[in-house]
């Protein structure tokens, strides 16, 4: 099975390399904003010619294609930029193509082409809030045989800060090919990210017939129907309450706005806290994000059905408590990650309609509850007198669903990434369900 992958390493660069490689972002940033006042320049030009009463084809075109702007870029890069020789062609380039991918999302929003959230019109890249990126797609391209080191264009071998085994042996095998790499800054280092084309081997789960139920949580990591807990990254609390304290240290400090609003200069110890906070934001991440990944690739190495609850992403990221906001984007990240990795492991993730009550179900003889207080951390039946922790009864439902999924409507709800709206169950009360009203994208608590 041929699948895009990407490999990320951080980078362990010379202070010579730290400064090409933002030498390089900048480039793409300046490459980008060049473009987009160039675009601007040209749109109200056309808006005013279009008053005049000046007929169609006299217009003025916007440079809108990556193929106009680049060539606009070459004609004009001399005068503009005398530099450029500094950094390497495709920094530009990354700027350009940034460019012209977000004005084509912009368009194709705004004619109702494009499925999701509404694009904007690109805006102006700045250099203290945009992250510093660059991509490159063309010359020396490499992982050096010792494992240790990357080659990139321009920029030269750098050294990277873990091992490159796992992408070397692909390359090693033939089974791999590097198809661009982007390095980026972020939380005060260095990345790089392979896109690669790999070819995997056919796989299958350990457990090929066996079900597992995830509810996927905000205390632990999980808890499977199986009754396993996963408990959160070890560090995890601790980074979280140096964000906190980060939090408010900055918050005492003097920032770019004056209790009243007004713009100030922001103070050199301020600029200090804003850095350590960014980093303490990518640790949090990466702990989270290193733990996600442990898990959900071996529930898809091991079992053959993995059943999740859909979540209600965008709703959730409205609620501003921190623990909370962390914990959400991460259940979003553990369905993508489990989305792919099943299918790459040939096993199946059926996915749990939003309005599943996958909570207030008793796992034993199927009673709903019509309340439970997210406070309530045990689930006691009065149906039948079962008692069980919470999330487990939900795994344990969510387990279920796999059975109701095949027997009721076979093959076709072997939902890869869809949403399965489960059947009632036979011999079992059925179940209440919440009112799909529209246009409320809140999640409802007691689902939580
Ligand atoms: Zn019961």
């Amino acid at each position: 099975m041929k699948v895009t992958q990407a490999y990320r390493y951080a980078l362990d660069p010379t202070p010579g390399q730290a400064a090409a490689l933002a030498s390089h972002c900048g480039a793409a940033r300046f490459a980008f904003n060049w473009g987009l006042a160039l675009v601007k320049a040209a749109l109200s030009q056309r808006e005013a010619e279009e008053s005049y009463g000046v007929p169609g084809e006299h217009l003025t075109q916007a440079p809108w294609s990556l193929y106009s702007l680049r060539r606009a870029w070459n004609a004009a890069k001399d005068r503009l930029a005398p530099w450029w020789a500094d950094n390497s062609k495709e920094a530009y380039n990354s700027g350009l193509d940034n460019l012209a991918r977000a004005l084509k999302n912009w368009d194709s929003s705004r004619k109702g082409t494009r499925k999701g959230r509404a694009m904007g019109f690109p805006r102006f890249r700045s250099k203290h809030r945009a992250a510093s990126s660059c991509r490159f797609t063309t010359g020396a391209i490499r992982v050096e045989a010792d494992r240790h080191h990357v080659t990139l264009p321009r920029l030269g071998t750098i050294r990277t800060a873990e091992s490159t085994r796992k992408l070397a042996r692909h390359l090693q095998r033939g089974t791999g090919r590097i198809l661009s790499a982007t390095v980026r800054f972020e939380g005060g280092r260095w990345f790089v990210a392979f896109t690669c084309e790999i070819d995997h081997a056919d796989r299958v789960p350990a457990r090929p017939d066996a079900v597992v139920g995830v509810d996927l949580g905000v205390k632990d990591l999980a808890v499977l129907s199986t009754g396993e807990v996963i408990a959160s990254p070890k560090h995890h609390r601790a980074a979280l309450r140096r964000l906190r304290r980060l939090n408010k240290q900055l918050d005492r400090r003097i920032g770019p706005r004056s209790p009243d609003g007004a713009r100030r200069q922001p103070s050199a110890r301020w600029a200090k806290t804003r850095a350590a906070l960014g980093k303490a934001h990518a640790r949090v991440a990466n702990q989270r994000r290193d733990g996600l990944h442990k898990l959900t690739s071996r529930l898809a190495a091991t079992w053959g059905t993995v059943v999740v609850e859909d979540l209600n992403v965008s709703g959730m990221l409205a609620n501003r408590r921190l623990a909370r906001a962390v914990a959400d984007v991460g259940m979003a990240e553990a369905r993508r990650q489990l989305t792919y990795k099943t299918t790459w492991s040939g096993g199946r993730l059926i996915v749990a309609d939003r309005w599943f009550p996958s909570s207030k179900t008793c796992s034993g003889c199927g009673a709903v509850k019509a309340k439970l207080a997210l406070s309530e951390r045990t689930y006691a039946c009065i149906e039948c007198g079962l008692v069980a922790d919470r999330d487990h009864n939900a795994a344990l439902n969510l387990a279920a669903l796999a059975a109701d999924v095949a027997q009721s409507r076979g093959e076709t709800l072997n939902a890869r990434g869809g949403a399965v709206r489960p059947g009632v169950r036979a011999g079992r009360a059925p179940a209440k369900r919440e009112p799909r009203k529209r246009g409320t994208l809140r999640r409802k608590p007691e689902a939580a």
